[in-house]
């Protein structure tokens, strides 16, 4: 079966809904620590304004404490031109571009019209100049909170017009977790063939139960890169409820034990993942958490 490749992304999407100001040193260990576990890739963090995203306002410090583990990219949410200077500057290994494809989820996400996303973009991609890899986010690829449908043709127009400007790769989000497993199946098929060419990574939420359902029909459909969230941590704060980005370490173990090689030490993970509701303060949605592995056997009851 294919090897997979994942991305983390818990210290970005997961921490920066977080009530509580995570500490640096914290970011930095819990980063280091999951870059042993074998991710091909970490989201470690943001460069956005520390007035939109308090949490991550230690992005320079983050990305120059860190230990770079041969074989991990570690990548980086750019929002703009500024944020792309930062980026560079803090020598990322990539750098994550966002729009959404619904103008509703747009407007309230990053407060302008895809058009002017797309424009703004576009202007990162050329200051960049191939300098470092580009990754594309769509965000809403599956469905919008407040508008509804999102037409596959629309989510293949920007995808292709990115690729046209030679992005690396395009991460196809169901943001907030509206995709089922149908769907999912047709988008990475008519996608693959689109843009046989592009680094193709599905991210998506579990925000109604169907996140490892997609997972799998996404990986049988030949996708080969999942982005997941440590603990199953994250949301979008534009759609209420709409917590919880699909869990890493259930998303691996679901696939290890179907037989893909997903290059993840796993009971390394689930140590990794044992500490975060501590860091972070409160419980978290991952099942692998509490039911330990599979191959965690339990005493048989005693016969009275
Ligand atoms: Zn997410």
């Amino acid at each position: 079966m294919n090897r997979l490749f994942f991305n983390d992304v818990v210290t970005r999407d997961g921490f920066q809904i977080e009530p509580n100001f995570i500490e640096t040193a914290d970011k930095v260990a819990l980063i280091n620590a999951l870059s042993r576990c074998g991710f091909a890739k970490i989201e470690a963090t943001s460069f956005t304004s520390a007035k939109a995203i308090p949490m991550l306002r230690d992005a320079e410090i983050v990305m120059g404490e860190i230990d770079r583990v041969p074989g991990v990219e570690y990548t980086v949410l750019v929002p703009n031109l500024r944020g792309a200077e930062r980026a560079l500057a803090a020598h990322v290994d990539e750098l994550n571009l966002v729009m959404s494809t619904s103008e509703t989820h747009n407007l309230a996400n990053l407060r302008r019209s895809c058009g002017d996303s797309f424009l703004g973009l576009s202007e990162v991609i050329r200051y960049v100049d191939q300098a470092t890899a580009i990754n594309v986010s769509l965000s809403t690829c599956f469905g919008c909170p407040m508008e509804g449908d999102v037409p596959l043709e629309t989510v293949r127009l920007w995808a292709r017009q990115f690729a046209d400007l030679g992005v690396r790769g395009i991460t196809i989000c169901d943001t907030t977790g509206m995709a089922n497993p149908e769907q999912v199946r047709v988008m990475v098929g008519v996608l693959q063939r689109d843009l046989p060419d592009t680094q193709l990574t599905l991210h998506f939420h579990n925000t109604r139960g169907m996140g490892l359902a997609n997972v799998l029909a996404a990986a049988q459909g030949g996708i080969t890169r999942f982005d997941g969230s440590l603990g199953g941590l994250g949301g979008c704060p534009y759609a209420p409820g709409a917590s919880g980005n699909i869990c890493s370490e259930d998303a691996i173990n679901m696939l290890d034990s179907m037989g893909y090689d997903t290059g993840i030490d796993i009971p390394r993970l689930l140590t990794v993942a044992r500490g975060l509701p501590a860091l972070v303060g409160h419980a978290v949605p991952g099942q692998l958490l509490r039911a330990g592995l599979t191959t965690d056997l339990h005493a048989a009851p005693v016969q009275a």
